[in-house]
């Protein structure tokens, strides 16, 4: 048998309803704050994840999926969803267009990491992009569509930190106080944090290796180091955040992998996702959009790792992990009723009721158990006399009770039950 690939999942028919609630959930909330769906293709042409996502991060150095087409044209499988709909935008005269702009995505993407619980090859997101406003407000919306997301899966155990990692020209004063920072630490600290040294000293911040958290630990803090204009904007950040009574806390260590990120940036973490706590980051990019295209548009969005939310919603929201069974059985006793339960169900099907009906040719009982398993919320029973008086037995498997209901009420009975 050939085995899966390392690092990727099969969902199977039995958790498949988690995913949809997941993903049902992110619909419904993104659609509440005004945005729409936006769907880019799997593979773009590498160049636009070097050029938007960076060249010094991780995810373009060493974990893109890249390989050349049959045309001899080298195309990577999506390691994440901004620089798609940021080129989508651009090339679908979208910046031309009212603003904001504001989409949502559902989708895959693939970086050649080492799998862990909560760390896949193949994995799944949820984002949100916000391009045209570069106002304190569009922050806030952001997050708050995040927090809302969040607590729409009945989350209560995830925290919001957020930080300043400024513009271009308050970090050149930054990267020059961390340089002198790290400088002595540099013959400790790993072959990676020697390179960011060189090409972006405040990567080194976020680098998960335990020699090198150890040296972060008194590293001078972005937040001195802000311009007034960035400073204000946190500030106006913050206010409207306290206001809009979403909790957070300022976490100076936070700088988040891309490179694209200016200001504001923010990560939801949960214990409960395990070593990999960050269900959820986000932040401002305010340069992503002209390092791509020649139009200046300022952005602002996040991406949640569904796989992660799995984990936490499997601690915290009990109610969300039961499934709905169908609603009704139909269980036939001989070979006529069966055939009336088979024409019944397509009926009720009809009439938007989810049902099922015997195809294995089995017992009653072992029908009933069958019906019990797949948490089928009703079961009608039909036999030779059922036929005869034209109605089933109908036993409500909560209650345990029945009830005789006239095969032509069925549907009407069902639906009032459901
Ligand atoms: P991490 O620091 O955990 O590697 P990241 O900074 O690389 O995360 P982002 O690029 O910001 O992550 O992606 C947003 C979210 O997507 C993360 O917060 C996480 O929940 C999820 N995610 C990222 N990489 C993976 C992966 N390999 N497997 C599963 N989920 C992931
Ligand atoms: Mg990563």
């Amino acid at each position: 048998m050939i085995a899966r690939p390392k690092g990727t999942k099969d969902v199977l028919p039995s958790e498949a309803y988690l995913w949809h609630r997941l993903e049902e959930t992110a619909r419904e909330t993104a659609e509440r704050f005004s945005f729409r769906e936006i769907r880019t293709p799997v593979f773009e042409h590498t160049e636009l994840f070097a050029r938007g996502v960076g060249d010094t991060t991780d995810i373009v150095n060493k974990e893109m999926y890249t390989f050349l087409d049959k045309g001899g044209r080298s195309v990577t499988l999506r390691p994440e969803g901004t620089a798609g709909v940021a080129r989508a935008f651009l090339e679908n005269g979208l910046a031309g267009g009212a603003m904001p702009f504001k989409a949502y995505y559902l989708i895959s993407a693939f970086r050649y990491e080492r799998p862990q619980a909560g760390r896949l090859r193949e994995f799944h997101q949820f984002g949100a992009e916000l391009y045209g406003s570069g106002e304190p407000f569009a922050d806030a919306e952001a997050i708050s569509l995040a927090d809302t997301f969040l607590k729409n899966l009945g989350l209560k155990r995830v925290e919001l930190q957020i930080n300043s990692i400024g513009c271009k020209s308050c970090r050149e004063n930054y990267h020059a106080a961390l340089k002198e920072y790290f400088r002595p630490y540099l013959s400790d600290m790993c072959a990676d944090c020697n390179a960011r040294f060189e090409k972006n000293p405040m990567r080194m911040l976020d680098c998960k290796e335990e020699r090198c958290r150890r040296a972060t630990a008194g590293a001078p803090r972005m937040l001195d180091y802000l311009c007034g204009d960035c400073a204000a904007h946190f500030a106006a950040v913050r206010e409207l955040l306290d206001e809009a009574g979403i909790g957070y806390t300022v976490n100076p260590s936070i700088v988040r992998g891309l490179d694209y990120y200016s200001r504001t940036v923010f990560e939801f973490t949960s214990s409960a996702a395990g070593a990999q706590g960050t269900v959820l980051g986000g932040g401002r990019y305010d340069t992503l959009l002209e390092q791509m295209g020649e139009k200046s548009v300022p952005a602002v969005g996040f991406a949640a790792g569904m796989e992660r939310l799995l984990m936490v919603t499997a601690a915290e929201n009990a109610a969300m992990q039961e499934e709905a069974g169908v609603c009704c059985y139909l269980a036939g006793m001989d070979e006529a009723s069966r055939k009336r339960a088979f024409l019944l169900a397509d009926g009720l099907r009809k009439r938007g009721i989810a049902c099922e009906c015997d195809l294995m040719n089995r017992s009653l009982k072992a029908q009933f158990k069958y019906a019990d398993k797949s948490g089928a919320r009703f079961v009608a029973v039909i036999g030779e006399r059922e036929i005869a008086e034209g109605a089933a037995e109908v036993k409500d498997m909560k209650k345990s009770s029945s009830e005789r209901v006239p095969f032509e009420n069925l549907a009407e009975y069902l639906s009032a039950r459901k």
